[in-house]
């Protein structure tokens, strides 16, 4: 039997629709300079509508591919808006990527036209004679008006400012009605693990991703939030955050390019945001500012954290000494990205609260999650069997872009290349990345739980732990850390710390005290560049 409901396609421009007239007064707050500027969803969607008509002007009229080389702003939000909305794919390009990781994705995806941050002509320039498809750039941010073209207009391809071209165009288009299931958004993974791969949402995976981030389990986004991304909107969509508010009618605050812990801080005790989201780094960095600079951060009700494992050490330091609550996300660009999240089981006393919060909480609805071993074949979900996790969903990718990698995918299912647990109650504990994963003697040594641990120990800052070949054993921990100013701790202490946790077999002998630990192009550890300073005698 068929079912009597209407089959109305779920789009991001009904989405944006829906959210730019009945939300018409919920605002989109972003960081300048010299303090903030505003604007209404209604304003939003009107200036959509008017990118909309520029962008059919330089030719884009079907699927063609818009990249954005841009911060999280109004105007990146409007990109994000009118582009799929008008039945053309937004490619968000990391900016923090190699340059010739650049020059690769933007031919990859094949885009004809860049939208670039005023900001951000300097380096752009460099690169845009390397874009072949490319056409048109078009120049936007506040500073667009003033700023030089001329070492964009050397590469041949024609330049046009934002704000003069937005000037002239209507106020309203005739959104086309979208197959579902076509394609809204590109993303490529940041290549921590080879070169960067495209995953391609569709209508559908992004709708759905957006209703999964507002509810209640999830991130509970409601028309009273004030949601700042600090993720950044090149990455994973800013793990969906502006589209989930634009749904649910919840107001924007957005950083722009001031990501350092100061003018965060003094954005957040501005604007009093209700909700956000960020990397462990970036919240480890929150967290020792306010620590020495008193800050109100009490707006937060809750800050998503992911991207990797978050220590629990920062969880409690925030919730204690802030009143801010971390909540714990997991997700990769192919999953959207988040696939799990939530708060520990009703009913649990405090200190178990706490060891469910250590994990990657709760796999969401509508995706499924399994563990499997070496073999292949699935394990149970009992909280003590750990295998590789591997996911599948309307939101879970299936395939990567022009680019067959068959060993990503089993039986329908997408290989993670993370290694965990998950319980009888579908909480997923991760232990590790695959690749990062410390073989010792035969057996398995966590760096996470190292790096929690370690974390944990009131001088450390920072803590990253990476396998280094060990004659004897095959590999060992190698413990790099960041202690704070004028702290005197020895190896000798951090050992003594860990060994209250940790079994004795597992306690790193290699020890190296450094300035800061290396950061990937979105903010997390960079094990890559630890190994390969430890290959290259950099580290003792
Ligand atoms: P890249 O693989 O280039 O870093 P992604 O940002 O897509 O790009 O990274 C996804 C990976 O990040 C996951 O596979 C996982 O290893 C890690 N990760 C994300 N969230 C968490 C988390 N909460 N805990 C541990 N690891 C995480």
């Amino acid at each position: 039997m068929r079912s009597t409901m209407q089959d109305v396609p779920l789009s991001l421009a009904r989405l944006m629709q829906y959210g730019t007239t009945v939300h018409a007064d919920a605002t989109v707050v972003t960081a300048t300079a010299e303090g903030t500027r505003s604007r209404t969803y209604g304003e939003v969607g009107r200036r959509a509508a008017r990118l909309a008509h520029v962008l059919r002007g330089l030719g884009v009229t079907g699927d063609q591919r818009v990249g954005t080389f841009m911060w999280n702003n109004v105007e990146h939000l409007e990109a994000y808006l009118a582009v799929p909305s008008m039945g053309a794919v937004l490619h968000t390009v990391n900016i923090r990527l190699f340059p010739e990781q650049v020059t690769y994705v933007v031919n990859h995806a094949e885009d004809s036209v860049v939208i670039v941050d005023a900001s951000l002509v300097t380096p752009f320039a460099a690169l845009l004679p390397t874009f072949e498809t490319v056409t048109h750039v078009l120049v936007a941010g506040p500073e667009s008006g003033s700023v030089d073209l001329t070492p964009l207009e050397a590469s041949g391809k024609t330049v046009l400012r934002y704000e003069e071209a937005l000037a002239g165009a209507p106020d309203a288009f005739g959104w086309p009605e979208i197959d579902e299931r076509d394609a809204a958004a590109t993303c490529y993974t940041s290549g921590t693990t080879g070169s960067p791969k495209g995953v391609v949402y569709s209508h559908r995976s992004a709708y759905l991703h957006s209703m999964a981030m507002a509810m209640g389990d999830n991130a509970g986004i409601g028309p009273s939030d004030r949601v700042l991304p600090i993720v950044p909107m090149f990455h994973a969509n800013a793990w969906g955050l502006p589209y989930a508010a634009v749904l649910v009618g919840a107001s924007l605050v957005m950083p722009d390019r001031w990501l350092q812990a100061e003018p965060l801080v003094r954005l957040i005790e501005e604007t009093r945001p209700t909700l956000t989201g960020g990397v462990p780094t970036i919240f480890n960095d929150l967290l020792g500012w306010v620590d020495e600079h008193p800050a109100d951060l009490t707006s937060v009700r809750l800050a998503l954290c992911g991207g990797s494992a978050v220590p629990l050490a920062l969880q409690q330091a925030l919730w204690e000494r802030h009143g801010v609550r971390v909540q714990q996300a997991w997700g990769m660009t192919e999953t959207s990205p988040v696939a799990t999240s939530g708060k520990p089981p009703v009913g649990v006393d405090e200190e178990e609260a706490w060891r469910y919060r250590a994990g990657q909480g709760r796999v969401l609805g509508g995706v499924e999650a399994r563990i499997v071993g070496d073999d292949g074949q699935p394990l149970p979900h009992d909280g003590e069997a750990v295998g590789e996790l591997e996911v599948r969903g309307p939101w879970i990718t299936g395939a990567y872009y022009r680019d067959a990698d068959p060993a990503k995918f089993h039986d329908g299912w997408l290989r993670t290349g993370d290694v965990g647990t998950i319980d009888p109650r579908g909480y997923v504990t991760l232990t590790d990345r695959a690749k990062d994963v410390i073989k010792s003697g035969g057996e398995w040594i966590s760096s996470v739980d190292l790096e929690n641990a370690l974390m944990g120990h009131p001088d450390v800052i920072e803590a990253a732990v990476v396998g280094i070949p060990d004659e004897k054993w095959q590999e060992r921990p190698l413990a790099t850390v960041v202690v704070r100013a004028g702290a005197t701790v020895t190896p000798a202490d951090l050992r003594e710390h860990l060994a209250g946790s940790v079994a004795r077999w597992q306690l790193p002998d290699a020890w190296t005290f450094i300035e800061a630990v290396p950061r990937t192009s979105v903010g997390k550890f960079d094990k890559r560049t630890l190994r390969k300073a430890y290959a290259d005698g950099e580290l003792e």
